[in-house]
């Protein structure tokens, strides 16, 4: 390699002994396009070539193993595809055979019977006897010359790439080839304060300690420093635009409380508000009071009390001359939003407005009107809330309910209506995990409501098996006796839609049957259905017209029927956890005792077991999504697609919470020193973020 002309921005296919027909299976197969990328390919595991096996030693449960051990005598036996060589080795303590199935003469004449030699591999068995199928072979007296690194790194692969010589050896052979280079050379990408801070190993050295350790000390401190450096990336990304953002959008002063939030406050409030909605409101007020722009995360389970939150926002809104909006991702969901908006406010004057797909045109025109003249205080709807023709006098609150149905794209549309942008508050029933809602959410300020409203009955969560439905079919109809109402969901999943359809079906005939009219009505709402169809059915339910409703996840986010009190999930494996959660959040909602039963089949993975035994033991949010989190790993959680953290090659939000934290203060601390990064120590890292094409947002644009 010639060193002056490599660096890691060189196209993959110039690294020696790469070349276009290789580069171009890289590219397929692991997305390296070049030498940076092929070192961002870190080894998913190490082994301790300084440890030697007995072949005695092996058992089934051997993965790598190293001999060494003397070749006794090799063979060449079977025809055209059943063709392999296989040789024998041993050492004091037995015998194993080696087999190579490619490259058959080519090895046959480089063995040497009666030779010592270092044997490497994974054995597997066969009749009980182990072996060792394409083993890496070197003669003893060659390996003791060599044995430099004692980590050996493993690299993964996929067919296609072995298939072109680039097996984990393959790989390791290039890898070698840019770090043993003794021209290779990294910028340094983190301040020097931070290094020196945290001792940390510089950019070079952690570089090649990652991929061909010394010992595992240095692998830990270069494994930690990477980490650290991806972490550090994304919050500043993160919050070096949330800070620009800051500086660039003056906010609407909210001056004072008024009318409106006092009366509502002090007359027509009809409960006690909680600690958590208390603490959430003030900080709401110091948000619209501070000139800047309020962009805030509202997280809180179902039936914490977000509703009364959005409303009294709205209210210090509007008691400053501004209006307000609620945006919904479904129809039902503005619906009930605005049912519930009119019915806390109903001893107030403001007008109120609701705005879906279904709004005939003639109120349409009226709302049109009103929203320009300023008549209306409140607009409650569903995307057709962001539709051009929809003008505000002066929108001053923007409340996003269940924010990951939204874009950031969607939100900031709603900026746009105004020359100053209004305040948004994005709620969210979903709780997260706090380092995940760093990343995903970093750019909003986080308000938790980690209360429910006293007087709540925790919901009793069961696990059942199939062999008591009988006993679950007679409970509940001790339930719909005592005038409660039933959910029944069954799993939805893409794949195995058809069959998914055939059992829902299938089970609300079974329900039919056995809840028979006229004394029971079953509702029965599924994606299948039209818009229509499904609001006629969701309806009855809600009206209590019906006592079951069979359903597929549609109801999963925020139907609120109080007078559903038990909620029984099929198959309740198939769900992962956060959608399980939610589920359950249906019901609960009213003065009744509630339950959740999980209807599972007797073998249960470990990872379903695990989720089920989750739900039965808790009822908090938050530590379910830690261990959802946890189970599934941060790239699977909704949302993770457009984040940045796709760009993690190392780090994991669910173990590396420290990192996270100590990345995200050194970033706090930076840019409250230097806001833009103008100053001259911080150039290196404007210049490395600029250079990094991948990065979610381009710098040009902002600066
Ligand atoms: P979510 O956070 O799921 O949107 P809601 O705002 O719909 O929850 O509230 C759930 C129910 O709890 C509603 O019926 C609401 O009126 C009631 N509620 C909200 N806050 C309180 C409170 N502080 N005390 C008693 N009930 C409350
Ligand atoms: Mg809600």
């Amino acid at each position: 390699m010639d060193t002056q002309k490599i660096s890691i921005e060189t196209p993959i296919e110039y690294l020696k002994n790469v070349g276009p027909a290789r580069a171009e299976v890289f590219k397929k197969e692991l997305y390296v396009y070049t030498i940076a990328d092929l070192l961002q390919h870190y080894p998913f595991r190490y082994v301790d070539r300084t440890k030697f096996h007995t072949i005695s030693e092996i058992t089934t449960e051997s993965t790598y193993i190293q001999l060494k051990a003397r070749l006794i005598d090799k063979q060449i036996i079977g025809e055209k595809f059943k063709k392999r060589l296989v040789a024998r080795v041993q050492d004091e303590t037995g015998m194993i055979e080696l087999v190579w199935f490619q490259g058959i003469k080519w090895i046959d004449k480089i063995l040497g019977v009666g030779l010592e030699y270092v044997v490497f591999g994974k054995p597997t068995f066969f009749n009980h006897k182990p072996n060792i199928a394409h083993p890496d072979l070197e003669l003893l007296s060659e390996a003791k010359k060599v044995i430099a690194s004692t980590l050996q790194p493993i690299y993964s692969t996929t067919e296609k790439l072995k298939t072109f010589g680039l097996d984990a050896k393959g790989i390791m052979r290039l890898q070698q080839s840019i770090l043993q280079n003794p021209g290779f050379l990294m910028d340094e990408t983190l301040p020097k304060e931070i290094i020196e801070h945290y001792k940390m190993l510089g950019k070079t050295e952690a570089m090649k300690q990652i991929h061909f350790p010394a010992d595992t000390r240095l692998l830990h401190r270069a494994t930690a420093r990477l980490k650290f450096e991806e972490l550090f990336a994304i919050q500043l990304q993160i919050l070096f635009t949330k800070s620009y953002k800051a500086t660039k959008f003056k906010g609407i002063v909210l001056e004072s409380l008024g009318e409106y939030f006092n009366t509502f406050y002090q007359e027509q409030l009809p409960f006690q508000l909680t600690n958590a909605q208390k603490r959430v409101l003030k900080e709401i007020r110091t948000d619209t009071l501070s000139g800047r722009q309020m962009n805030r995360l509202l997280q809180g389970d179902v039936g914490s009390g977000k509703t009364v939150v959005a409303l009294m926002s709205m209210l210090m809104a509007i008691d400053n001359g501004y209006q307000a909006c609620i945006m919904a991702p479904t129809e039902i969901l503005a619906n009930q939003h605005y049912n519930s908006i009119i019915e806390l406010t109903k001893k107030s004057n403001l007008e109120i407005g609701l705005l879906t797909g279904s709004t005939p045109k003639k109120i349409r025109k009226i709302y049109h009107e009103k929203l320009l003249n300023g008549e209306l205080n409140i607009l409650i709807g569903t995307h057709a809330l962001i539709e051009d023709v929809v003008q505000f006098k002066n929108l001053g609150m923007v409340i996003i309910d269940e924010q990951h149905r939204f874009g950031v794209h969607q939100r900031s549309k709603l900026w746009k209506k105004n020359t100053i942008p209004p305040h948004v508050l994005v709620m969210t029933a979903t709780p997260i995990p706090r380092t995940l809602a760093m990343t995903l959410y970093g750019d909003l300020d986080v308000s938790v409501i980690d209360e429910l409203p006293a007087g709540r009955k925790p919901i009793l969560t069961t696990h059942r098996y199939e062999s008591s439905r009988l006993r679950l079919l007679g409970f509940l109809k001790e339930e719909i006796t005592k005038g409660r109402q039933i959910y029944m969901v069954y799993p939805l999943i893409e794949e195995s839609e058809k069959l998914d359809y055939l059992n829902l079906i299938d089970g609300f005939d079974n329900i039919s049957r056995e809840f028979p009219l006229p004394q029971y009505k079953v509702s029965i709402v599924h994606g299948k259905m039209d818009a229509k169809g499904k609001d006629f059915e969701m309806q009855r339910f809600i009206r209590g017209e019906t006592q079951i409703l069979v359903a597929t996840t549609v109801i999963e986010v925020g139907v609120n029927v109080p007078n559903a009190s038990v909620m029984v999930i099929e198959s309740a494996e198939r769900f992962g956890l956060a959608q399980l959660h939610q589920l359950r959040g249906r019901v609960g909602r009213g003065a009744e005792q509630s339950y959740c039963i999980l209807m599972t089949g007797n073998k249960l993975s470990s990872e379903a077991k695990t989720r089920i035994e989750t739900m039965v033991k808790t009822s908090d949010g938050f530590e379910i999504a830690e261990i959802d989190m946890k189970l599934r790993g941060h790239g699977d959680i909704q949302g993770t697609q457009q984040s940045g953290i796709v760009d993690l090659h190392l780090a994991d939000l669910s173990k590396d919470q420290k990192l996270l934290i100590e990345a995200r203060n050194c970033v706090e601390l930076i840019l409250s020193e230097d806001p833009s990064l103008s100053l001259p120590k911080n150039e290196k890292l404007r210049l490395f973020f600029k250079s990094k094409s991948n990065m979610g947002i381009t710098w040009d644009k902002i600066s």
